[in-house]
């Protein structure tokens, strides 16, 4: 690209097509928001069907949408993810691994099955699908895998032990994905979260001294808004970002910087 040739035009994704795992709730909602008012056609992969809300956010947006039920902790319903995207919207450019869970319970007393739960969806599911949407994106030799990791990607936490593993196992997918990956022109990157109000953030918000004492080390000062994440979505699904790779971009008001 010359310096002439760039225009805002590189952050549309007018004709592209993106999936989003957990896109009807919390961050994963305003992933699927921004994509669609930035021009693509949204899979939106949801573990329930409370989808009228997320429906009604949409109406106006460039893109078009198609809602589809699955449960990501399950691999053969994972399988089905990619081939139903392709066979609603002809192709898939750009996945958002964005559903996920967690757990909180001290460590001597952590439960079998929550390990396997949190492990199943928060890695199983992202390597698997993202194994998937690859071999589509490799055929054409173009598109963008985003992870969602955590600032337990970078640090150690308490009482969430297969959150804290699996978000820092997501960093390493992004990476090893990424190298393998850019030889046919995916992009794979991770977006690192903050602090968010969310229903997953609910529990310790509503904490007083684990809110005060979170509030006290973020920079920006508060809890930050999934719109937050909007631009930075956009960004990571467009050809602005067609260098970037391997990368795992935190939005965090400043929390990694102290
Ligand atoms: P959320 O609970 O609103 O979103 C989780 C999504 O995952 C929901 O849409 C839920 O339906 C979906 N999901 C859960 N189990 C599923 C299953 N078995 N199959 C399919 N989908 C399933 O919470 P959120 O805060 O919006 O979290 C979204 C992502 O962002 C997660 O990966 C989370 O770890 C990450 N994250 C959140 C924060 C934060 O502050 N809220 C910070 C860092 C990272």
């Amino acid at each position: 690209m010359s310096l002439q040739e760039f225009n805002l035009d590189y952050f549309s994704l007018k004709g592209k097509t993106a999936i989003i795992t957990g896109g009807n709730t919390g961050l994963g909602q305003a992933y699927t928001i921004a994509l669609a008012k930035a021009g693509a056609n949204v899979f939106v992969v949801t573990h329930g069907t409370n989808w009228e809300e997320t429906k009604e956010l949409l109406s106006g947006a460039e893109g078009s949408s198609e809602f589809y039920q699955a449960d990501l902790s399950d691999r053969e319903q994972i399988k089905k993810v990619v081939p139903a995207c392709v066979g609603k919207f002809g192709t898939v450019d750009i996945l958002v691994n964005n559903a996920g869970t967690i757990r909180r319970n001290p460590l001597l007393e952590y439960k079998d099955e929550d390990w396997d739960d949190v492990m199943a969806l928060n890695l199983d599911a992202v390597y698997f699908l993202s194994q998937a949407a690859a071999k589509v994106m490799a055929e054409k030799r173009s598109g963008k895998i985003i992870n969602i990791a955590s600032m337990l990607s970078f640090q150690g936490g308490k009482f969430i032990p297969p959150y804290t593993s699996s978000k820092h196992a997501v960093a390493g997918l992004t990476k090893s994905f990424a190298n393998e990956l850019a030889e046919h022109n995916i992009q794979v990157n991770a977006i690192a979260p903050g602090y968010f109000a969310t229903k997953n953030t609910a529990p310790i918000r509503s904490d007083e001294k684990r809110n005060a004492e979170i509030l006290s080390r973020i920079p920006a000062g508060y809890w930050a808004d999934p719109s937050d994440l909007m631009g930075t979505v956009v960004y990571l699904a467009s050809k602005a970002s067609d260098y970037m790779n391997g990368h795992v971009l935190a939005v965090d008001g400043g929390w990694l910087a102290r």
